[in-house]
């Protein structure tokens, strides 16, 4: 690996600083100038103190004439110091950093860089500065254009620009072939820069267009290794033998008759999709296919199609949905889809003990981390995942089947980057929806408005027996639900209670619940015991209340319309018509423009290209939920980019070997250890 120096053996720094370094995941010399700044500050422009300007940014460089420390109050200290270069005089002044003092000293030679300010005569206001050992020594942190990375963990800017530019005068002194990892021609054909060079300009460019440069440079490298990536585990994949050999062909009746004895006639989305599946169940070396489609576009009965192929050549079938709600849910959904059938369903939950005898198996991802060996699998379904990565391949291959495996997301990604990230998979997309469903109908009702929206829901609930999901904000974007949105969604179920629908009967769910609780409370509202379910955003996936038509989301500003479109989803599933009201308070036209964008159109795919394209992927579904591992300085709205290296990974591939090319190798293989960790 290239500079796989421990940063312990970084120059002058202190073992707290290396501490926080490692917080951040700083390890080595390459982790270190892998941490990209967010921007840069241009301070190049350096003046003779004596032709400063008011509003100038300028750096100026002379030397420390005198120094004062002014005690004004309690919490309060001014360090004062006037600095000349012959042609000037100028002050400079910070607040309480009495540890300044130390480094200055009359007749130093000092850089600093700042905004100049007339407070009765011309000052400057510091912004960075640096003592020089001579008039002639190099600056880091003023006179250039100088990198900001995001202070964190007690770390300075500052500090990690120390640091990072250290390492990168190691750099120069290392350029050579050693450190490029792409072979000439590519780097020439795509007009790159030296790699070495653009790792020195994303951090130090002397100017923007070097800084544009390193950038492009280093967008290649990382969407190449992405792709690259990809496609190795791919080719890796395909030579692997499935372990229980399906035969399609063989059953193709049984499979006809199965569809024929469904209460609908599948869609022409869903037959195309069935029909990949089935090409891939044939062959042997197992399937590894990703399957996307919107809310209610019926993935179900497609993975219960696969489940039947498993079924007839004598092995079972896993079905792991991300809650247990939902796997329960699942386990209703597939008993009735089989019921005229001989194949056994099971539903694997917690407490209950893994159940050889069935033919499927339903439970939640935690079936991948029990201890039984899963010899007679010959099909895995994995429901509400966006991908499935190598670690879950592996398991599944330690433990005794290397499966046929098919995920399923109703999450809208948007096609750029599912093609980008998820590579080594096969994509399959379900775009069409059953027949016979009514678009549901969404409002977008502001603050004003609020009142009218309750009287209206009251309505269309004693009228109608309509039945309303209340989906509360979120307070705090988190993984698991926080404590604070629990509580805040207690206290709306409160409210309403008592303030809004007194007469009505109402229920609340939300994440802290036991999983028993949380049962209970899904089956009374589904059974029509209540009227209202007041819930956090946990119903988001899957659930499935048919009597549900009204979804009211409350402070929906603070969701990705992806998330929206999710939510929005629960309802609409009968034939009757269903209303989505987008409660807001939000006054801002921006977000406001948002909201109706999401008002006007039903298309997943096309709410998370608007999302996608105006806030950047990471912040689609929240932190973490997204499962888009974030690029550093790629972008996946940069199409032309991501075309040019999946053109440049294709014949790299035709062309080249990996075992010859070591420093790409090394590169290659860090990337996997990384990706594999998030799995
Ligand atoms: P999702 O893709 O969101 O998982 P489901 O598989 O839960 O969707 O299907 C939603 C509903 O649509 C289910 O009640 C299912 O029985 C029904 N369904 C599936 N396919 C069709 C079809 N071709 N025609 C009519 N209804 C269908
Ligand atoms: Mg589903």
């Amino acid at each position: 690996m290239f500079l796989p120096q421990k940063i312990e053996s970084l120059p002058a720094t202190s073992v707290l600083t290396i501490k926080r370094l490692k917080s951040l995941g700083i390890q080595t010399y390459w982790d270190l100038l892998n941490y990209f700044p967010s921007r840069h500050e241009d301070y190049s422009a350096i003046s003779p103190i004596g032709k400063v300007q008011e509003g100038e940014k300028v750096t100026i460089k002379g030397r420390i004439l005198t120094v004062k420390n002014n005690y004004v109050r309690k919490r309060l200290t001014i360090q004062h110091i006037t600095v000349s270069d012959g042609t000037g005089t100028i002050t400079v002044t910070w607040f309480n950093q009495p540890f300044l003092l130390r480094l200055f000293n009359p007749e130093a030679h000092i850089s600093i860089s700042g905004i100049i300010k007339k407070h009765g005569k011309l000052i400057i206001e510091p912004k960075e500065y640096e003592i020089l050992k001579n008039a002639d020594q190099d600056t880091v942190h003023t006179g250039k254009i100088i990198p900001i990375y995001p202070a964190k963990r007690g770390l300075s800017s500052r500090t990690i620009r120390d640091k990072i530019f250290s390492v990168s005068s190691v750099l120069k002194e290392k350029r050579g072939n050693d450190f490029e990892i792409l072979p000439e021609t590519i780097v020439k054909k795509h007009r790159l820069i030296d790699e070495s060079l653009a790792y020195k300009n994303i951090h130090f460019p002397k100017s923007n267009v070097e800084l544009e440069q390193a950038k492009k440079r280093l967008a290649f490298d990382e969407l190449f290794i992405i792709q690259l990536s990809a496609k190795l585990v791919r080719l890796h994949w395909e030579k692997e033998k499935v372990g229980n050999l399906l035969s399609v062909k063989k059953y193709q009746k049984k499979i006809d008759e199965f569809v024929s004895s469904l209460s609908f006639t599948l869609t022409a989305g869903q037959k195309k999709v069935i029909k990949e599946i089935l090409t891939d169940l044939g062959k042997k070396h197992p399937m590894n296919r990703f399957l996307q489609g919107d809310v209610g576009s019926g993935k179900t009965v497609v993975a219960a199609i696969g489940s039947l192929v498993s079924y007839l050549n004598g092995f079972q079938t896993l079905f792991m949905a991300p809650t247990e709600i939902l796997a329960g849910q699942h386990y209703k959904t597939l008993l009735s889809l089989f019921k005229n059938t001989p194949v056994k369903i099971g539903l694997q939950t917690a407490s209950k003990k893994f159940r050889k005898d069935a033919d499927i198996v339903i439970g939640t991802h935690a079936l991948l981390t029990k201890s039984v060996n899963f010899k007679k699998v010959g099909f895995v379904v994995i429901d509400e995942q966006h991908r499935f990565g190598v670690r879950q391949r592996a398991i599944l291959k330690e433990k005794g089947s290397n499966p046929h495996l098919l995920s399923m997301t109703a999450t809208p990604i948007p096609r750029t980057v599912a093609l980008t990230l998820y590579g080594e998979l096969d994509l399959s997309h379900l775009d069409e929806m059953p027949q016979g469903r009514v678009p549901i109908k969404t409002y977008l009702v502001p603050n004003q408005k609020r009142f009218d929206g309750y009287k209206w829901i009251l309505e269309k609930v004693k009228k109608e027996r309509a039945q309303v999901f209340v989906i509360c904000p979120l307070i705090e974007e988190s993984i698991v639900e926080t404590l604070q949105s629990v509580r805040a969604a207690t206290k709306e179920y409160e409210h309403l209670k008592k303030n809004v629908f007194p007469a009505l009967r109402l229920g609340l769910i939300h994440g802290r619940m036991k999983s028993k609780e949380k049962d209970e409370a899904m089956n009374k509202f589904k059974e029509h015991q209540y009227d209202i379910l007041v819930a956090t955003s946990v119903v988001e996936v899957g659930i499935d209340i048919p009597g549900a038509t009204i979804m009211l989301i409350e402070g929906a500003e603070r969701y990705g319309l992806a998330q929206l479109h999710q939510l929005r989803g629960r309802v609409g599933r009968s034939d009757k018509q269903s209303y989505c009201l987008v409660f807001t308070d939000s006054n801002d036209p921006a977000r406001l423009d948002r909201l109706s964008f999401f008002a006007k159109n039903i298309n997943g795919q096309k709410l998370a290209e608007y999302d996608f394209k105006r806030r950047g992927p990471g912040n689609l579904y929240g932190v973490e939920q997204h499962g888009y591992d974030s690029l550093s300085v790629a972008s996946f709205a940069d199409y032309a980019l991501i075309n040019e290296t999946k053109e440049a990974v294709t014949g790299f591939m035709k062309t080249y070997s990996l075992e010859k090319l070591p420093a790409l190798k090394d590169r290659v293989d860090l990337f996997q250890v990384h990706r594999i960790a998030q799995d």
